[in-house]
């Protein structure tokens, strides 16, 4: 195994437990997966196996239609749709998929969250959209996301009824990208409680978004 993929390895695995520090997963229902830079390879959760558990070695390889690459594990369930996402959109490195309370919550009513908060602007340069109801299995969920996200500036979608699947240019933004939107879910339901939360204007949201993703923080990799 080459050093990219063993490094990938250590990467993805060591982010899961992002997922349980940010409290987006209950029992083994997340995951995330990375690309191997250069190779039409990506590296994915094994299947069912607790966070706790996870090791370097117990991340599975699959080419980019999803069949693992060797190694004795199952890949994630969610494995067509990470690999769909890889084959239709060449500009990400990371998806994470999650099914964070606040966010699903959403999509269980099928509502895009409204860009009402500047960091919504920041991160996701709008609303975070919902995508269409779609069955495990197949590409349908990978279609959804990609035909969604596709044009969008927002690198979450709320798959109707299920939850949330994030993209980035590495694993490591796709889970920041999880955690952002569990966020921001989280405080726009609490600002409906009391309220119909303040829309901004677009001008300003494209401003805070320019801004956000082109000089805010240091200049080395965010
Ligand atoms: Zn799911």
């Amino acid at each position: 195994m080459s050093a990219v993929v063993r490094k990938l390895r250590e990467t993805v695995c060591r982010l899961h437990d992002e997922l349980v520090r940010y409290n987006l997963v209950a029992w083994t229902a997340g995951n995330i997966s990375g690309r191997v830079p250069g190779e039409d390879l990506f590296v994915i959760k094994p299947s069912g196996v607790s966070y706790d558990e996870l090791s370097p070695e117990s991340m599975v390889v699959c080419d980019l239609d999803g069949e693992p690459v060797g190694g004795e594990l199952s890949p994630s369930s969610d494995t067509a749709a990470h690999a769909y996402v890889y084959r239709a959109m060449p500009r990400v490195g990371g998806v994470v998929h999650t099914h964070s309370t606040y966010a699903s919550a959403w999509a269980a009513r099928g509502e895009a969250i409204p860009c009402v908060l500047t960091a919504m602007a920041d991160e996701f340069g709008g609303e975070i959209p919902v995508g269409p109801f779609a069955l495990i299995g197949g590409d349908d969920i990978g279609k959804g996301i990609v035909a969604t996200l596709e044009g969008h500036r927002s690198p979450a979608i709320l798959m109707r009824n299920h939850g949330v699947f994030t993209i980035g240019a590495d694993a490591r933004a796709a889970v920041k990208a999880a955690v952002m939107c569990e966020d921001v879910a989280r405080t726009v339901h609490v600002a409906r409680q009391l309220g119909d939360p303040l829309p901004i204007p677009r001008p300003a949201v494209d401003s805070l978004y320019d801004r956000y993703q082109n000089v805010y923080g240091q200049r080395s990799p965010r």
